[in-house]
């Protein structure tokens, strides 16, 4: 049985205690229309326990997560026509996040949308950005 936070409003959707546009449903996952959509059929993908941030989430949801995306994430294409797809995932409010339960954006995109998602930057030099790499990389386990 998946942990559940009954303060949590995806939970509670998940629950059937509040409703939503539901587009699919697995034993581990869940998935529905956001109510303020990027664009009409901009869909959330989520695990049904509650795991906070991506980084809580049990990599045995893994295989179960992936296709959940991929058929939803086809499914939108095919009903809104769309040229491409965004997956999107906010972690922690600094980034966006604004339900404590993770969740996967799945945002139809058109070539004339005019939407542009993030600035980019750059490192000062090649040095700056390998020595990053590096101390990620020492913290990969
Ligand atoms: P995030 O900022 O990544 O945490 O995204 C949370 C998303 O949940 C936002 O895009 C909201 O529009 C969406 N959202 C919040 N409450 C509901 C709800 N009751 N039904 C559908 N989408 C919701």
């Amino acid at each position: 049985m998946a942990h559940v936070d009954s303060d949590c409003v995806f939970c509670q959707i998940i629950a059937g205690k509040i409703p939503c546009a539901k587009v699919f449903e697995s034993k581990t996952c869940f998935a529905f229309l956001d109510i303020a959509p990027v664009n009409a059929g901009h869909a959330l993908v989520l695990p049904k326990g509650h795991y906070p941030t991506l980084m809580d989430i049990p990599a045995e949801l893994g295989n179960d997560l992936l296709h959940a995306l991929s058929v939803v994430g086809k499914a939108i294409m095919d009903v809104t026509k769309a040229d491409g797809l965004n997956l999107m995932q906010n972690n922690y409010e600094a980034a966006g996040q604004l339900v404590n339960h993770a969740h996967y954006h799945l945002i139809p995109r058109f070539s004339d949308d005019g939407l542009r998602l993030w600035e980019q930057t750059s490192y000062t030099d090649s040095d700056e950005m390998q020595r990053l790499a590096t101390k990620i990389a020492d913290l990969v386990k």
